[in-house]
């Protein structure tokens, strides 16, 4: 018996709940994107003889390994460490490492699936990966973040490699903990494959934008979305959450562009400031709180004399556009009724699946137009192919023309996912344009490999 579109979809969203009951993150994102492809499976009913969907669900990997290391006290601390490769059939598997307490294999799971489709979506050939650890950077010492790496990399290294997978950064992970990382990886390797990694600093290989490349390209794209509109980027008040690497990159750019993001956030809670963290002393500065490693926005409230909100987020404010940069499920429905009410027309989404499901089903909806991540924040990765291109090649491009290539991979997913999204009969829907134009080419090569 042949089940319908909608009954397979069903089946293999159940599937996956009854093979993973105790994985929230993983749960959301499956259930958010497969719905999405039922006008994909309507044209092509092949995919579903051939489980295409449950097959696409299963990663290709998981790994788990223990991470033992001395702190400065002299005591042995034990974390987890993860690497999930979801799927590799576009290219090497890439994704970043995240060092938060929170980490979870749901988590990592969740961030690979949704790598998967990003990476896809940006036309380059990289698959799709994420990996990390439950280790809390925050407060600890330099020397306790060196041992930390060292000991991570002593597990990761067998597994990664220039044509293997290639991490970079995520919360928790710059460049400081990348150059420790590809330094133990250089000396148990005995040789110096730098395409291993992405984010590196520049005297070793790393690329000029690779650091503001994720807030820039979601302004890029925001952009691209506010001129599909008629509407432009200049005059615009944005409300950010987050103050780390994302945020920075968005504040630079949106400046640029002439417009103004009002506020942001930490565990602790938001600051507006109405001026815009628009100078260079106030956007350098949010530099300075990510390395103090204080995890608090409150620093800028006191520095720069703005007002703070202690334990609120953002979402009430009434302003042009919002823009997620922190982590997962900071936009709940109780805030998504708050923009709705405010009149707010656009959602970008800087961090990995900000919106809760019901969030988003409820901002589309209202006809409010959303970027979601996975397009949105995709300008992050692009760069590190772009990272990855340079050292094979073995030059390094300038400033400008890494951004030009940036610009034009951001142009270019919009337009994709705008066109998937009006061929499958969604309108102008980047959520389901984005998931569907993402999928296509995974499935393509999925088809063509047997996998
Ligand atoms: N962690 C970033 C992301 O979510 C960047 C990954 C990378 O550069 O490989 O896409």
């Amino acid at each position: 018996t042949m089940l319908s579109s909608t009954e397979y979809i069903e089946k293999i969203i159940n599937d996956v709940k009854a093979k993973n009951g105790h994985e929230p993150e993983f749960i959301q994102t499956v259930e958010e994107v497969l719905p999405t492809l039922k006008p994909v499976l309507d044209k092509f009913p092949e995919y579903m003889k051939m489980n295409l969907l449950g097959r696409f669900v299963e990663p290709e990997r998981m790994i788990m390994f223990k991470v033992s290391w001395e702190d400065d006290n002299g005591h042995v601390q034990v974390n987890r460490g993860y690497r999930v490769q979801f799927n590799g059939v576009i290219g090497p598997y890439k994704g970043g490492l995240r060092f938060h307490p929170s980490v979870t294999l749901s988590i990592m799971k969740f961030l690979a699936f949704e790598q998967t489709l990003k990476n896809s979506l940006t036309g380059l050939p990289i698959g799709g990966g994420k990996g990390g650890s439950d280790f809390d950077p925050r407060g600890k010492s330099d020397s306790e973040i060196l041992r930390f790496c060292q000991s991570f990399m002593t597990e990761l290294y067998r597994h990664i490699g220039p044509d293997v997978d290639v991490p970079a950064g995520d919360i928790g992970v710059g460049a400081r903990e990348i150059g420790y990382l590809f330094g133990m990886y250089r000396r148990i390797r005995g040789a110096f494959e730098n395409g291993v990694f992405t984010g590196k600093g520049i005297p070793y290989g790393g690329s000029l934008i690779r650091p503001e490349a994720t807030g820039f390209g979601i302004v890029y794209f925001c952009n691209e979305i506010l001129e599909h509109l008629g509407d432009k980027m200049v005059g615009k008040t944005i409300a950010a959450s987050g103050f780390g690497n994302v945020t920075w990159g968005v504040c630079m750019k949106a400046t640029e562009l002439g417009a103004k993001v009002v506020t942001l956030s930490g565990p602790d809670g938001y600051i507006y400031d109405p001026d815009g963290v628009s100078t260079p002393e106030k956007i350098n500065y949010l530099v300075e709180m990510r390395n103090s490693g204080r995890d608090k926005v409150k620093d800028y409230a006191d520095k720069f004399g703005v007002e703070f909100f202690a334990g609120e987020k953002p979402w009430g404010r009434k302003v042009d556009i919002i823009m997620p940069c922190a982590t997962q499920n900071d936009i709940h429905i109780e805030h998504a009724k708050m923009i709705t009410d405010n009149k707010i027309k656009y959602v970008c989404e800087g961090a990995n699946m900000p919106c809760t499901n019901e969030a988003v089903t409820h901002f589309l909806n209202s006809g409010v137009v959303v970027g979601p991540s996975k397009a949105a924040n995709a300008g992050g990765v692009s760069v590190s192919a772009l990272e990855m291109s340079q050292n094979s090649m073995r030059l390094s491009w300038t400033e400008e023309e890494v951004d030009a290539k940036l610009h034009q991979i951001m142009k270019n997913i919009h337009k994709n996912a705008k066109e998937a999204a009006e061929f499958y009969g969604f309108g102008y829907n980047l959520v389901a344009g984005a998931n569907i134009a993402g999928f296509d080419k995974v499935a393509k090569a999925m088809v063509a490999q047997g996998q």
